[in-house]
């Protein structure tokens, strides 16, 4: 069993490139739980150019006969759901729950939603235009799939956040190579094992291990990147893509603020905060990273987090039931948290639950509540991911409006007050990609809505009609019947053809009319 140094050191080995093999470690116990290759440049070429050969069929294949396979799957996963939940919890380290609700019940989900509605998003568009010169031509707009899809995921969520962008990808007709995180490559294993079980051809959907370098080598090959990971490395992929000039999707960071008026259900904001803070052991792009409590109310809302954090249950997975929060997943990740309470307190903050790494086997932070936090702590400002939920005193809503836009991202957020109007009019103000009235991060679960990041917390969305559109690239296809008599683009040019051009461009355009 490795010790908290022994899983740090190796992490860090295996992202500068140190090694050849992964070992996969449980971070909830410290065991080696299995050994994974790493892809390198020419094994990942390989694997995007059968991709490339095998693509026009399955595209060939049609939407019908597309969505049949995501939906066997869709049982698969249901059926084998525990072997699901082991490779996961084994990997991450996260409760049971957790894995279940956030990573199985969504991909079930998905593979349903995406198999039924590829189809209605994708739609041949029949479009009329206002031009007179397209007059008697039929105009259309098809989506056609892109080719070959990477897809590169963080270790937060090996299933939602890696294989959950495959399906959109798969659903339109590309071909699919995903390059999981080198901390938690097992779940996606099994999502392969997973669809040769339903049928889908041969090569349609690989998966490449690795770290950083084998993350490289899919963005140099595959014709388009959909990338979810912290803002650094999305940066990196977004300047290689655009040296290819292929397009790219980015999920990145978030710094989520929610906001507690003075008239709000204190015990349903309370709730709302400890869950989206604790759930996953805080390691969600849209935990509740922040809270800004309007002053009148500060105290009450603190007593109640307090105690619902005290009685959180913390530890390995026993199976269903044992522990609300789990381990923190990605040894660094670890420190960071560390430094964060450091620095709170070192600037007058105080916590009043937890702010500690728990001694023994196995990599845990105390669910941890830090009260009269200030902006100028990391805390506010730095993306934690862990099981920490500081909490702000302020003025007024002005001032939490502000405090919360005071961020480098903008990718989810909330507000707590019972004046639905007054909550929404705020939600309008905040520069998120998604704002929640007395509910956090729930707009997840509903893929017809747009998700995705403002400012740098990303490019592009997941789900809704723009989430299965990206994988695909709009052709307009203009069919003319047949010549009329007087075309107007015909050569020669002469004097009075112009004329008339000119009569007829007063006539529509020169009353100053609408028309
Ligand atoms: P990360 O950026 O370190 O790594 C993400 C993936 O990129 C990994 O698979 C990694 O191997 C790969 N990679 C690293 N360097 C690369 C490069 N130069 N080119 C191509 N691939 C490369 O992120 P992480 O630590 O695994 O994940 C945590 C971050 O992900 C957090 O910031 C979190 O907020 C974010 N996240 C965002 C969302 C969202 O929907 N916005 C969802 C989950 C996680």
């Amino acid at each position: 069993m490795a010790s908290v140094e022994q899983q740090g050191a190796e992490a860090a080995a295996v992202a500068q490139g140190a090694v050849t093999a992964i070992p996969v470690v449980n971070p909830a116990t410290g065991e080696v739980v299995a050994t994974v290759p790493r892809a390198g440049a020419d094994e990942v070429r390989e694997i995007v150019e059968r991709a490339r050969r095998v693509q026009p069929g399955w595209e060939a294949l049609g939407f019908q006969e597309r969505g049949r396979i995501l939906l066997r799957a869709q049982k698969w996963v249901i059926d084998q759901r525990e072997r699901i939940i082991d490779a996961i919890v084994s990997e991450t380290g996260k409760t049971y729950e957790d894995a279940l609700a956030a990573e199985v019940a969504y991909a079930a989900h998905a593979l349903g939603f995406w198999a039924r509605s590829a189809p209605r998003y994708l739609a041949d568009e029949r479009v009329r235009s206002s031009s007179m010169l397209v007059k008697g031509r039929r105009l259309a707009v098809r989506w056609r799939p892109l080719g070959v899809v990477g897809v590169i995921g963080p270790w937060n969520y090996p299933l939602t956040n890696s294989f959950g962008d495959c399906i959109p990808a798969l659903a339109a007709g590309n071909a699919v190579v995903l390059k999981p995180s080198e901390i938690t490559p097992l779940t996606s294993l099994v999502m392969r094992e997973c669809m040769e079980a339903c049928g889908l051809p041969p090569d349609v959907f690989a998966v490449a291990t690795g770290a950083a370098d084998t993350g490289r080598a899919v963005v140099d090959e595959v014709d388009m990147v959909m990338f979810t990971g912290s803002t650094r490395t999305g940066r990196q992929v977004a300047i290689r893509a655009a040296e290819r000039l292929i397009p790219c999707s980015l999920e990145l960071g978030g710094k989520d603020p929610m906001i507690v008026l003075r008239d709000a259900d204190l015990e349903r904001a309370a709730n709302v905060a400890v869950f989206y803070a604790m759930q996953n052991g805080g390691q969600t792009c849209i935990a509740v990273e922040r809270v800004y409590v309007e002053a009148p109310v500060h105290d009450e809302f603190v007593a109640k987090v307090r105690d619902k954090v005290v009685a959180l249950r913390q530890g390995p997975s026993g199976g269903p039931g044992t522990a609300e929060v789990g381990a923190v997943t990605f040894p660094p990740q670890l420190d960071v948290i560390e430094r964060q309470v450091a620095d709170a307190i070192a600037k007058g903050a105080r916590v009043l639950v937890g702010g500690r790494r728990r001694e023994g086997s196995g990599m845990f932070f105390e669910p941890t509540v830090i009260d009269d936090a200030t902006q100028e702590m990391a805390v506010m400002t730095e993306e934690t991911f862990g099981p920490t939920l500081p909490i702000m005193k302020v003025r007024d809503a002005e001032e939490a409006i502000r405090l919360a836009n005071d961020s480098i991202y903008g990718l989810g957020g909330s507000v707590f007050t019972k004046d639905l109007a007054r909550g929404e009019a705020i939600a309008r103000r905040l520069r998120s990609g998604a704002v929640c009235v007395n509910d956090a991060a729930i707009n997840y679960v509903a893929l017809e809505l747009p998700m995705g990041g403002a400012k740098q917390s990303g490019l592009g969305q997941r789900h809704g009609a723009g989430g299965i559109r990206k994988y695909c690239e709009p052709q307009t296809i203009v069919v003319s019947r047949g010549f009329p008599r007087r075309d107007m683009h015909m050569f020669p040019y002469t004097a009075r053809g112009t004329k008339r051009v000119v009569a007829v461009l007063k006539l529509l355009y020169g009353r100053g009319r609408r028309r």
